[in-house]
């Protein structure tokens, strides 16, 4: 049903309003004998050329993985890029699918931030569906956490939680809502934080093969990212996932990527899905015992992690909290003086 799907990526098309440039916002919609509806659709795929990449443009090279979208390859267009290929159902309404598609593009294109991927069009004519963005030659903050045995050091964990929440306090302030924070869409390049996959969440459920059967699809490590609203509207028996993520279902999210920045590894770790639902949607908590840092760094993550999603803060006060967080001080030498051993811990 086209109405449906595209009552269900309302927000992509309320945020391509707010910026179509002055030469459409131009056109006075009053003349629009359909209400406005046909002016927004044309607005819409103006702006959308300018973010389209001919597909025959891309040099597509060798798979990087597989995710929720599909496969993702490295590539080159106009320099060395991230190609997220899209399968799309051929089941369904196609015309309903694309429109969803370009509904997200027209929100990935309104994004610039240092902490963000760069986004850098999209193949938009079916069968070739892609979001082509930078390529992160870093590792991942997943990778990160797990790479060494000793834990991250607390302050180069409040360096990195603190450019997450900028990126995303960006990402909120232009009122997209991330729907799949976690440590696996965050890169660590050069130190520098690049949060990627924000706000495709829509796509990848139109996406072929993400829907086995009638049967909820869980992948290991993301129920730890869900807050307790959205685990309790998970639903077995139902293919479609309305979930209802928020601009605070995301600080829980963050909460989950603290937790993993402080202690290397997932919360509810080799617990079923079943187990983790139902402690989480009953409000319990994994136990904090093995978490380094004072009291401060739990009292963070417990605010990020509040049952009652009102009651959790937003990412300007998250990073006023890291800023407060108390810091180990830098080791000197001796032999340096102060102001040349500034820098930041690595
Ligand atoms: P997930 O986020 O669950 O890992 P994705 O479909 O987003 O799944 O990614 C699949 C693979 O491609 C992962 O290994 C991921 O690290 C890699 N990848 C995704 N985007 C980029 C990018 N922009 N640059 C480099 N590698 C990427
Ligand atoms: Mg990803």
């Amino acid at each position: 049903n086209t109405s449906d799907d595209s009552s269900k990526t309302l927000e992509g098309s309320n945020t391509s309003e707010k910026t179509l440039p002055e030469r459409v916002n131009s056109v006075d919609s009053q003349d629009d004998p359909l209400g406005g509806n046909l002016w927004r659709q044309n607005s819409l795929s103006v702006t959308l050329k300018e973010w389209d990449i001919p597909y025959e443009q891309l040099v597509i090279e060798e798979s990087i993985g597989t995710g929720r979208f599909g496969i993702v390859y490295k590539g080159h267009w106009h320099g060395k890029v991230a190609i997220k290929m899209l399968h799309m159902d051929s089941d369904t309404d196609n015309q309903a699918q694309l429109s969803a598609f370009k509904q997200e593009v027209a929100m990935l294109k309104k994004t610039r931030h240092d902490n963000l991927i760069l986004f850098m069009g999209a193949c938009m004519k079916p069968p070739h569906l892609a979001i082509v963005t930078s390529y992160c030659s870093g590792q991942t903050l997943y990778a990160y956490v797990r790479s060494t045995k000793e834990k991250v050091q607390m302050n180069k964990a409040i360096l990195v939680a603190s450019q997450i929440a900028q990126g995303m306090g960006y990402l909120h302030a232009r009122g997209i809502v991330h729907k799949d924070l976690k440590s696996k869409n965050i890169f660590l390049e050069n130190g520098k934080v690049v949060i990627t996959d924000f706000g495709l969440f829509n796509v990848t459920r139109l996406c072929h093969g993400n829907r086995k059967g009638e049967w909820l699809n869980i992948s290991p490590g993301w129920l730890c990212y869900l807050a307790p609203e959205v685990i309790r509207q998970l639903q077995p028996l139902s293919g479609k996932l309305d979930l209802p993520f928020s601009e605070k279902s995301d600080i829980y999210a963050f909460g989950t990527v603290w937790y993993e920045l402080l202690c290397g590894e997932w919360p509810f770790r080799n617990q079923p899905p079943e187990t983790v639902i139902w402690q989480v949607g009953k409000g319990l908590k994994q136990s904090l015992g093995s978490i380094s840092g004072t009291r401060e760094f739990k009292d963070l993550l417990m605010m990020c992690w509040t049952f009652n999603n009102s009651d959790r803060p937003d990412f300007a006060w998250i990073l006023k909290a890291l800023d407060r967080l108390p810091k180990k001080p830098l080791h000197r030498s001796p032999s340096h003086p102060i102001h040349i051993s500034r820098s930041a811990e690595s």
